[in-house]
C-alpha cells in the first residue's frame, strides 16, 4: 500500500515506519497509509524561514497576487482528478466542486484583490500620515511588513483542497511560506493537490510544504514570528491554543473550530411565502451538501412556533427526496461521511442531541442506499430533529458534524435573539425574512456572535451565494467556540500575517520607508515636466509648479452660465455677502480644481495616457475674484502594473492663494506608460 509523502525541506519524504491505515469512505478499503515518523519538524520550519521567505518577501504584492491567478489557472486544468480523487471521501461531484472550485476561488480572488487594494511594493501603508508636530517636520505611519516565520495551518478532514487553499492566499500575498498539516483522514488528497502545485513550478522553493500524519513535536519549534491557523474540533483547538510555546512566543494562534450556525425564519413568512420557500430548501441543502461536514452548515433552524409543523412538513418532503449512496453516481445527491469513526461521533453526538428532543426524519442507524454498503461505508441518513424546549442546553452545545439540524421554536424577537446567541460563537447566522425591521433586529442583536450574516430574502434570492459559502472578500471566522475572526476577509486576512509598526520620523524619512512622497519631503525633480516622463523615468517626488493665475469675476461668471451651476454664492452679490463661510462671491470649487488642471497640464501627446479620477478633495479657503492661485503637483506614488505596459501614478496637488494659504488640496489619479514612444 502506497505512503502518502511529505513536502518537507525541499525533497518528499516517505515515513520511516509504515504508518496508520486511511480507508476509503464509501468502500471501507485501503487506500493508503500516513505517518510522519522521520520528518525532522525543526529543520522543515528552518527550511520555510531560511529557503521560503526571503525570494517571496523580494517579490511585491502584485507579482505574489498574479503567481497565485496562475496557480488558479493551473489547477483549473487539473482539477479533474481531484474530483475523482474526492469521491473517495464520500463527497459528490458537488461537493467536490464546492471544495476544490471554492478553493481555486479563493486563489483568484486573492489574485485580483492583490494587484486591486495592495501596492506594487513589498511594504505595506496602513491609514494615513499623522501629523505629530506643529512644524510639520515629524510626523507618523503605520506599516506592515510580513512576518519572518512560517504559517503553520492545521487543517479539518471535511475540505482537503479549499482548507489549504484559503490559507495559502493570504499568507501567501503577505509574503509568508505556508506549511501544510492536513487532517489524516483525507490527507491523500492534499497529498495530489500539493504534489501538482510544487509541479508546477509557479511557487518560490519553499513557499509552501506538507507534512502528512501527526503533528509531532512541530509545535515545540515555534517562534514569536510563526503563526498557526487550525480548523477542528474545539478540543483540539482548546489544546493547541494552551500548549506552552504557543503561549510563550505569543504565537498568533487563529482557531476555527465547531461552529453551532443559526438559520432564523422571520415571522412575516407564512406557508405560502417566498421566504417559507427559501428557508426549508436552504436548510435542506445545508444538511447534505458534503453530507452535512461543513464548518457554515445550519445546526440550529428557528422557527415561529406556530409554523413549526408546517416547516417540519416541508422540510420532511425535501429529505425524503434526497439520494444517498456512491457518490460517483450522478444521480446520488448526498455521499458519506469521511470515515467510519467520523459516523461514530456523529451517532454519538445524535444520542445528546435526542435527550432534548424528538426526531422528525431519519434513524441514526439505518439509511437505504444505492450502489453501495451501509456495513463498509460510512453513511449516515439526514437527521432532522424537534426540540419543543428551546431552552434546552444540547442543541446549543452540542454539534453532530454530518446532515444533522435541530428545529427550535421562537415566540418573539427577543426571544430567538437570546437563544441564538447560547452558540457562544457562530461562523455564520442566516435571517429568512420579508420584514427589514425584524432583520434589523436580529442582525444588530446577534451580530456580537458572528463573523458573517445572511439575511435571505425574495429580493435577493436569485443572486444569493447562500448560507454555506464562505467568500474571499468577507470574514470567515467569529468569534467565540467559532474562531478568531482572521480567515480570510479579503486584505484583513493578508495583514493578520504581517506585523503593523507605527513610524515615528520626518516627512524625508517616511518617504524613503514608504516609497511614498510624503508633504513636506524634498521635492525631486523640478526642470522636466513630469507628464514627459514615462514611469521608468518618472521618480517619487518630481514635481511642477504651475501659475500664478488671476480668477477673474468674469471667470466665474463665465463657469456659472457655461456649467449651468449658478448657486448664489458665486452668482448674487447680497446673497454671497450674508454667507458667514464666503462673505462675498466665491469660485466654485470645481473651477479651482478645472483651472489648477489648466496649470498643471502639458498639453502635448506623452507617456500621461489618462486621469481616472480625484481623491480626497478638500476645498480648504474660499478664492475670490482677484486671487492669484499657484498649483504644485508632485508624483506621491508610482504603481506599474505587472502585467501590462502602464501603471498608477498618485499625485499630490496643492492650490495656494497669493498669500499662500491652501486653497485645496487632492489626489490626482493617472495611467502613464511605462516606456515613452519615440
Ligand atoms: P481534530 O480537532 O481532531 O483535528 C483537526 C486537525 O488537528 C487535524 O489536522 C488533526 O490531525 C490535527 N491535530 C489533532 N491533534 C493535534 C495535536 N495534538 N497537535 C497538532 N495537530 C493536531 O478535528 P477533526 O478534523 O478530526 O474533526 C473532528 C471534529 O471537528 C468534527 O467532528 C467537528 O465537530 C469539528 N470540525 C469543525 C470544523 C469547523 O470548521 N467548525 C471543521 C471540521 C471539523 P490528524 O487528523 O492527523 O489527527
Amino acid at each position: 500500500m502506497t505512503a502518502l509523502r511529505s513536502y518537507a525541506a525541499g525533497v518528499w519524504q516517505a515515513p520511516a515506519d509504515d504508518g496508520a491505515p486511511l480507508h476509503d469512505a464509501v468502500t471501507g478499503e485501503e487506500i493508503a497509509r500516513i505517518s510522519s515518523a522521520g520528518i525532522d519538524m525543526r529543520e522543515t520550519l528552518n527550511y520555510g524561514r531560511r529557503v521560503g521567505g526571503p525570494p517571496l518577501r523580494a517579490l511585491t504584492f502584485h507579482e505574489r497576487a498574479l503567481l497565485l491567478k496562475q496557480l488558479a489557472l493551473y489547477l483549473q486544468e487539473h482539477r479533474d482528478e481531484l474530483y475523482v480523487l474526492s469521491y473517495r471521501t464520500g463527497a459528490t461531484l458537488f461537493d467536490a466542486r464546492f471544495d476544490v472550485d471554492g478553493g481555486i476561488g479563493v486563489l483568484f480572488s486573492y489574485g485580483s484583490k492583490g494587484r486591486r487594494e495592495l501596492p506594487n511594493d513589498t511594504v505595506y501603508v496602513d491609514g494615513p500620515v499623522e501629523p505629530l508636530g506643529k512644524g510639520g517636520t515629524f510626523v507618523g505611519q503605520h506599516i506592515a511588513t510580513p512576518l519572518r516565520g512560517v504559517a503553520v495551518q492545521i487543517n479539518a478532514f471535511n475540505f482537503p483542497v479549499w482548507g489549504p487553499l484559503e490559507k495559502l492566499a493570504p499568507a501567501f500575498l503577505a509574503g509568508v511560506p505556508t506549511l501544510i498539516k492536513p487532517a489524516s483522514q483525507t490527507a491523500y488528497v492534499t497529498q495530489r493537490l500539493v504534489e501538482l502545485i510544487v509541479d508546477s513550478g509557479i511557487l518560490p522553493e519553499g513557499s509552501l510544504q506538507l507534512i502528512c500524519g501527526g503533528a509531532g513535536d512541530l509545535l515545540d519549534h515555534l517562534g514569536e514570528q510563526d503563526l498557526v491557523s487550525f480548523t477542528g474540533s474545539a478540543s483540539t483547538a482548546q489544546r493547541l491554543r494552551t500548549h506552552p510555546v504557543i503561549a510563550r512566543h505569543s504565537v498568533r494562534f487563529n482557531a476555527e473550530a465547531d461552529s453551532l450556525n443559526l438559520s432564523v425564519l422571520g415571522p412575516d413568512a407564512g406557508p405560502d411565502s417566498a421566504e417559507f420557500g427559501l428557508f426549508v430548501k436552504q436548510l435542506v441543502t445545508e444538511m447534505t451538501v458534503k453530507a452535512g461536514q461543513k464548518c457554515t452548515a445550519i445546526r440550529r433552524a428557528f422557527v415561529p412556533a406556530e409554523r413549526l409543523d408546517d416547516v417540519a412538513e416541508a422540510v420532511r418532503e425535501r429529505l425524503a427526496k434526497i439520494v444517498i449512496g456512491d457518490p460517483s453516481r450522478p444521480d446520488v445527491r448526498m455521499g458519506a461521511l469521511a470515515s467510519l469513526e467520523q459516523r461514530e461521533e456523529v451517532r454519538r453526538s445524535l444520542k445528546a442531541l435526542m435527550d432534548a428532543g424528538s426526531v422528525l426524519f431519519g434513524d441514526p442507524e439505518r439509511v437505504e442506499l444505492v450502489d453501495a454498503d451501509p456495513e463498509r461505508g460510512a453513511f449516515v441518513s439526514p437527521v432532522l430533529l424537534r426540540a419543543d424546549d428551546p431552552g434546552r442546553a444540547e442543541p446549543h452545545e452540542v454539534e453532530a458534524f454530518g446532515p444533522v439540524s435541530t428545529l427550535l421554536p421562537y415566540t418573539s424577537t427577543d426571544q430567538v435573539v437570546e437563544l441564538a446567541v447560547r452558540g457562544a460563537g457562530s461562523l455564520v447566522g442566516s435571517v429568512v425574512t420579508g420584514d427589514a425591521a425584524f432583520a434589523r433586529d436580529v442582525v444588530l442583536g446577534v451580530a456580537p456572535w458572528h463573523g458573517r450574516l445572511l439575511v435571505l430574502d425574495a429580493e435577493n434570492a436569485k443572486e444569493s451565494t447562500g448560507h454555506g459559502s464562505p467568500l474571499p472578500m468577507l470574514v470567515h471566522g467569529g468569534p467565540g467556540r467559532a474562531g478568531g475572526g482572521e480567515e480570510m476577509g479579503g486584505i484583513r486576512g493578508v495583514l493578520h500575517h504581517m506585523q503593523r509598526t507605527a513610524v515615528q520620523a520626518s516627512p524625508t524619512v517616511l518617504s524613503a520607508v514608504t516609497n511614498r512622497w510624503v508633504n513636506g519631503a524634498p521635492y525631486g525633480d523640478t526642470e522636466v515636466h513630469p507628464f514627459r516622463k514615462s514611469l521608468a523615468q518618472l521618480r517619487v517626488g518630481d514635481t511642477v509648479v504651475a501659475g500664478p493665475r488671476t480668477v477673474t469675476r468674469a471667470d466665474i461668471d463665465h463657469f456659472a452660465e457655461f456649467t449651468g451651476d449658478t448657486f448664489y454664492a458665486h452668482t448674487i452679490e447680497e446673497a454671497a455677502a450674508a454667507n458667514p463661510f464666503f462673505e462675498g462671491i466665491v469660485a466654485h470649487g470645481y473651477l479651482v480644481v478645472s483651472l489648477a488642471a489648466g496649470l498643471f497640464v502639458d498639453p502635448d501627446p506623452g507617456p500621461v495616457l489618462a486621469n481616472y479620477g480625484l481623491e480626497n478633495l478638500r476645498f480648504l479657503a474660499p478664492v475670490k475674484p482677484g486671487d492669484e492661485l499657484t498649483v504644485t503637483l508632485t508624483a506621491v506614488q508610482i504603481t506599474p502594473r505587472v502585467d501590462a505596459d502602464y501603471g498608477e501614478v498618485r499625485w499630490n496637488a496643492d492650490v495656494v492663494n497669493h498669500d499662500g494659504e491652501l486653497a485645496a488640496r487632492y489626489d490626482v489619479l493617472t495611467l502613464v506608460a511605462k516606456e515613452a514612444t519615440a
